[in-house]
């Protein structure tokens, strides 16, 4: 399937830990997607590099590269370390560049990078939604929980990007002396509650436990709190809560509810119109809000380029 005459081609890649996501089109049209398992830096972008090469010689030059990557990451354009990843436990990946292979073959392209989530934030501010948000909270919860934010319709930056899935919440009484699995901080919010979390207390995906296990309440009063504090500082319209440990459907309600209590009717949770019900979501997106991010980010650096220029 070609494009038609005239529309920008964009590159987008979701990077994780195990896949990186390689597509060419652009958010509404997907042309053509390949999947490869990550290995070491060079060896994975050289094949994404040859995924592109060969790609653009069948649909079509890349007009624009986006990249939505795990973290974390130097993000400060002017920092001669932009593009790479900073201190990661992944073995082979510290320090290394995601933007530069890229550079090396595209010289003159703009070539965008932001976090997973806060690409998948952007994604779900102007895809998932019938009206384009201006501040939404992209929530992912699996191996770690990360949470990316879009605020005034731009992905949140600063020193380099929010870290919420390492906020400390206040322990549930139901969840004794776990001591928590975060490498970093022990019991921190994603010591408490990520996927690897669930299965060191209950010995399985919280998935596959029953719904009346105490995992659901008790993980969902820990993303309760995460959610009550994120409508506290950033006040977004929407949060949206996607990856594996979500997956079915059985903690969303218990998140709202923890959120509910937490939050104490000090803002009100309307019914109707900005109700906890429409504030907190599931991501509407199919689990494809990271790459369709970074299609985003690619289309924005293209838009961002041609507006300088005239
Ligand atoms: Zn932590």
């Amino acid at each position: 399937m070609g494009v038609s005459e005239g529309e920008a081609l964009y590159g987008a890649i979701e990077a994780g830990g195990t896949k990186f996501v390689c597509a060419i089109g652009a958010p509404d049209r997907i042309v053509q997607e390949h999947v490869i398992p990550t290995m070491q830096p060079l060896e994975t972008m050289a094949e994404v590099v040859r995924f592109f090469q060969t790609a653009q010689q069948q649909h079509g030059a890349l007009a624009g590269i986006g990249i939505a990557s795990f973290g974390p990451l130097q993000l400060q354009r002017d920092s001669p370390d932009w593009g790479r990843l900073l201190k990661t436990p992944k073995p082979g990946w510290n320090a290394a560049s995601l933007t530069e292979p890229l550079r090396a073959h595209w010289p003159a392209q703009p070539i965008e990078i932001d976090t997973d989530v806060n690409a998948a934030a952007l994604a779900e501010a102007s895809l998932g939604t019938p009206q384009a948000m201006r501040a939404l909270v992209y929530v992912t919860v699996g191996t770690g929980i990360g949470a990316g934010a879009v605020v005034n319709g731009d992905p949140l930056h600063g020193r380099m990007h929010p870290e919420m899935g390492h906020i400390y919440v206040r322990r549930d009484s139901r969840d004794g002396a776990f001591e928590g699995v975060c490498p970093f901080h022990g019991d921190c919010l994603e010591g408490l509650a990520s996927g690897p979390a669930i299965h060191r207390r209950w010995g399985s995906e919280l998935s596959k436990l029953a719904i009346e296990h105490e995992a659901y309440p008790i993980i969902g009063s820990y993303l309760g709190q995460l959610a009550a504090t994120i409508v506290l500082t950033l006040s977004p319209e929407r949060i949206v809560f996607g990856g594996g440990v979500m997956s079915n459907g059985e903690l969303l309600p218990h998140i709202r509810a923890a959120m509910r209590e937490m939050l104490a009717g000090y803002i009100p949770p309307r019914d109707g119109e900005g109700a906890i019900e429409d504030i907190v979501v599931p991501s509407q997106l199919q689990g494809r809000a990271g790459l369709l991010g970074a299609f985003l980010l690619a289309r924005r650096a293209v838009a961002r380029r041609l507006t300088k220029e005239s």
